[in-house]
């Protein structure tokens, strides 16, 4: 066996992790006890990652050969590396000459590694003259690059995971930490337990698993941060609680931020925001006297209409309370992405340069154009990712480079943005998964290594490079993204005689880590005097001593951990700025029309569009199928249940989703996880237009400095939606097949006015169990499908046989098919079909997912009723992941504990080992235990 030290590829967080691999497959994955973001830990997701990369899903989900598809609808042909990339470099020079370079543009990703991102960037800025490239980071971190550029004057967040351990005030505003950063949130229980004292403030519109931690909870109503801040400060101001000696000596334009705040009165900034004045003041009294304040926030700040404005306001709270510069405080937003960072560093966002230079600056232009050896970097801004689909859309742009990401996927205005797909005249995919919704759409498919395979490296949210290195060779004829891109440019290069320079632009040895250091070393060099300076740090360095932090400046021997000590920002007067900007409502204001602020947002056990994690069963467990979250009296007003299905419909477009009642969200308000794009979730529309999953109704309204659109609200309707016949079937598969069986269902999606499909895995425990495949498929329409419809659905999913049994009255629309296997003297259901009548859903779907006895149910499996046979029970969902670890098991266990909840707490996790494993259920669990305890006190028991 091999071990092999990388990086893992999900949230930025960063944590190390160690493949496990025999040299050529990977066998398993653990956290590096050595990496400083993690020591050790994983999360739910990072602990699976072996199993994504197992051989089984590599064959049955990635793209394994460059393909080209001749005609648009049709299935892309196999061609060679040489062909796809002399067609692609063909076709952009055509369309670069005959309508100038921003004719063309490239989106790519915060997945990319910095290596990935500094050839892209270079070879659309550089080469051929276009700042049309941006990244999937702009949906994520551009607002906050724009908060800490236009206060602390640099892209630098000052503090660092160390800080936690300090902080005697954590302000977690705007980020779901329990969810969205884990092991982030390990480390704030740690910091918690070993300083009981330190008080936690949580700020969400939704009570989430983060707010479990807080002393004090502020459910805001959606997009009012910016009001929560100000009126913070005008309170800190009444009660003398700023520092006006740091104000005087390190900052500018206060008084410009004085009056702007003098209105937003404790009283006004509560009735906005929805919240009680004393909880108003008790939060600026902690933020403001405490002796280190830490901020924490992410995309509910970012993802926003006001999203600059609400990164500033808060960073002028730690600038007004010198909260900034000392162990334990600062403000400090938290990556979605595993290398948003690296991209930053390296300018591979529309209006950035390389080493955090500006585009609009003449003089960074031309540092950068000398430091690449061309001409110059055009001053034409490019297209951001809204503004480049729009404009794709629009005709304007016609070549377009998506890498690593997926646009029709997690794009809000999915309209638009699917517009663009199919009136670009060339779309070039470079993709390590072959079935995105965006692969569609792809005239050229370039298949790209991912993790386990590729080498380069990436930055965290604490500033921190570490090493991302190969533990198998690449499968098929896949290749590193900064490689494909560099093979491209070259005979891009050579059809571009304009652009064309005395030296080589993309001198890197192809598809070796050669390449990579000589990029990363051409990358190094351009941050020399800069903010980011990493002059000190060599790849050697980073082999040898590990991870390190920037600025890493020649004669360091090590990264600084915090910044602005000194209380001197990178500013022309070396001055932090407060930012003077008046609190907006959202850009889609809700109305009699569209009552409900939408919300979207992670899911503790999935990344992104799923193109990985949704290849894992056990990883549907905690939220096996998309839903709406709606609040209790929303629902009630709306005479709906749990599972009946509502339109959720916006200004742009309308979906089917089955509702859930969550008192975790505030009245009016509605949440879909980010998730559900229309490879899991679909169906046709009355229009018979396919659904294209949540983004379908998406606002894209975005911030007038960051460009980020607000993905954070938009307004909706919900409507109850009478789709009286059912059909819910599901199946286990065999590994070998049950992805590419999973595909073929979904192609089924768009037959139905509302249909999802998605896997499911055995709960067993990570450390022993094997894996199982299956799939579950749910569809509702106005009348009963078709005869044929339903006979495909039953062949996919292997009820088409002879050891079937099966009952039909198509007359009636009743439709049921079984199959059972038999195992040790019992029988077991492997499959089933309810098509019509699905009120048997809970027992029959726990007799397949449990593997419970079936022997006995013989044909009552064909007229199945609501009511469970006796000794079957829904477990319900899983809440341990690592250990299958069930509700109704933590449920049972809990009722036979006592003592305190930390008792109760520490007999759970001894009796089922739930949440001792990567800890990213424990906050589940204690609340849990917390709902229990007030229970039994309030009936004196
Ligand atoms: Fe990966 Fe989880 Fe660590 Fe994020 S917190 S880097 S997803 S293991």
């Amino acid at each position: 066996m091999t071990e092999t030290r990388s990086t893992c590829p999900y949230c930025g967080v960063g944590c190390g992790v160690i493949i496990e691999s025999d040299g050529t497959q990977i066998t398993g994955v653990r956290g590096d006890p050595q990496h400083p973001a993690n020591f050790g830990r994983l999360c739910t997701k990072g602990s699976t990652l072996h199993l994504t990369a197992s051989a089984e899903i590599t064959r049955q989900t990635r793209l394994l050969q460059p393909m080209q598809r001749l005609q648009r609808g049709t299935e892309p042909q196999p061609v060679s590396w040489d062909h796809a990339l002399d067609t692609a470099a063909l076709k952009f020079s055509n369309v670069i000459r005959e309508h100038g370079p921003d004719a063309v543009g490239f989106y790519v990703s915060g997945q990319l590694l910095t290596e990935d991102y500094y050839v892209f960037n270079k070879l659309a800025k550089g080469l051929i003259g276009t700042n049309n490239i941006d990244t999937n980071s702009r949906l994520c971190m551009s607002s906050a690059v724009a908060g800490y550029k236009k206060t602390l004057g640099a892209d630098a967040p000052p503090a660092c995971y160390e800080d936690f351990d300090h902080a005697q005030c954590l302000f977690i505003v705007g980020s779901n930490t329990a969810w969205a950063h884990p092991i982030l949130f390990r480390r704030i229980e740690d910091a918690k337990r070993a300083n009981p004292a330190m008080k936690i403030v949580v700020a969400d519109p939704r009570r989430t698993d983060t707010a479990e931690i807080a002393d004090l909870f502020l459910p805001i109503q959606p997009g009012t941060d910016v009001m929560l801040f100000h009126g913070m400060l005008h309170l800190m101001l009444r009660e003398g609680w700023t520092q006006p000696g740091y104000i005087a000596a390190h900052t500018s334009g206060f008084d410009a931020l004085e009056a702007v705040v003098r209105d937003c009165t404790p009283e006004k900034a509560a009735q906005v925001c929805g919240i009680a004045v004393e909880d108003l003041r008790e939060a600026a009294r902690l933020f403001a006297t405490s002796a280190a304040t830490l901020s924490l926030y992410c995309q509910g700040l970012n993802q926003s209409s006001s999203g600059t404005a609400k990164n500033a306001a808060l960073i002028n709270l730690h600038l007004a309370t010198a909260q900034i510069g000392k162990p334990g405080a600062g403000p400090f937003s938290l990556t979605g992405q595993p290398n948003a960072m690296g991209g930053r560093e390296v300018g591979g966002l529309a209006n950035l340069l390389s080493a955090h230079r500006d585009l609009g600056n003449p003089a960074h232009r031309a540092e950068v154009a000398a430091l690449w050896g061309v001409p110059d970097v055009p001053a034409t801004p490019g297209k951001t990712a809204v503004e480049m689909f729009q404009a794709a859309a629009d005709g304007e742009i016609r070549a377009l480079w998506i890498a690593c990401t997926n646009p029709a996927q997690s794009m809000p205005d999915q309209r638009t943005v699917r517009r663009a797909l199919e009136r670009c005249e060339l779309v070039v995919v470079q993709e390590a998964f072959a079935s995105t919704a965006t692969c569609a759409y792809a005239d050229l498919l370039l298949p790209a290594t991912t993790w386990g395979e590729k080498v380069g490296t990436v930055t965290n949210s604490e500033r921190r490079i570490s090493r991302v290195r190969p533990a198998v060779p690449a499968p098929g004829e896949a290749r590193h993204d900064w490689s494909a891109a560099t093979d491209f440019a070259r005979r891009l290069e050579a059809l571009l005689p304009a652009r064309k320079t005395s030296i080589a632009l993309f001198p890197y040895e192809l598809d070796s880590e050669t390449g990579a250091v000589a990029i990363w070393n051409e990358h190094r060099e351009s941050t020399r005097g800069r903010d980011l300076d990493i002059t000190g740090l060599s790849w050697s360095v980073l082999d040898s001593q590990g991870p390190q932090q920037w600025p890493m400046p020649a004669g360091q021997p090590v990264g600084r951990q915090r910044l602005y000590k000194d209380g001197v920002f990178p500013t022309p007067d070396g001055r932090a700025r407060f930012v003077a900007t008046a609190y907006q409502p959202v850009a889609e204001q809700c109305e009699a029309r569209y009552p409900i602020a939408l919300n979207t947002g992670r899911l503790r056990d999935q990344w992104h569009g799923m193109s990985r994690t949704g290849t894992l069963g056990r990883l549907f467990g905690h939220v096996p199928e998309p839903v709406v979250q709606l609040h209790p009296q929303d629902m009630a007003q709306r005479k709906l249940q749990d599972g009946d299905l509502v339109y959720l419909t916006s200004r742009r477009g309308s979906i089917v989703l089955p509702a859930q009642g969550s008192s975790e969200l505030g009245a009016s308000q509605a949440f879909v996880a980010m998730h559900w794009g229309s490879e899991f979730l679909g169906g046709r529309a009355s229009a018979g237009e396919t659904l294209a999953g949540i983004n379908a109704l998406t606002t894209p309204a975005y911030c007038p400095d960051s460009k980020q659109p607000e993905l954070k609200h938009t307004a909706v309707k919900v409507l109850k939606a009478e789709l009286p016949w059912s059909l819910l079937a599901a199946a286990w598969l065999p590994d070998d097949s049950a992805l590419q069986t999973l595909r073929s269902l979904r192609e089924l999606m768009k037959e139905f006015p509302f249909a999802s499909c998605v896997p499911f895995g055995a709960a067993g425990a990570l450390d022993g169990d094997s894996e199982r495949s299956g799939v579950l498929f749910r569809a509702a329409g106005h009348d009963p499908a078709s005869p044929a419809l339903l006979a495909q659905v039953e062949s996919l999913l292997g009820l088409a046989g002879t050891d079937v049994i099966r009952y039909a009255d198509a007359r009636s629309g009743q439709r049921r098919a079984a199959r059972l296997v038999r195992a040790g003297g019992e029988a077991y259901l492997e499959a089933f079909l309810l098509g019509g009548d699905i009120r048997a859903e809970s027992w029959i779907k726990a007799l397949l997912q449990q593997r419970l006895p079936a022997q006995s149910l013989g044909r009552q499996l064909l007229r199945p009723g609501p009511k469970a046979p006796a000794g079957v029970r829904s477990s319900g969902k899983t809440v341990c992941s690592c250990f299958g670890v069930s509700e109704t098991a933590i449920d049972q266990a809990l009722q036979c504990g006592s003592g305190s909840e930390a008792e109760r707490l520490s007999a759970l996790q001894g009796a089922l080992r739930c949440g001792t494993n990567c800890g990213s259920c424990v906050p589940e669990l204690k609340r849990k235990v917390r709902v229990l305890v007030a229970s039994r006190e309030a009936v004196g028991a």
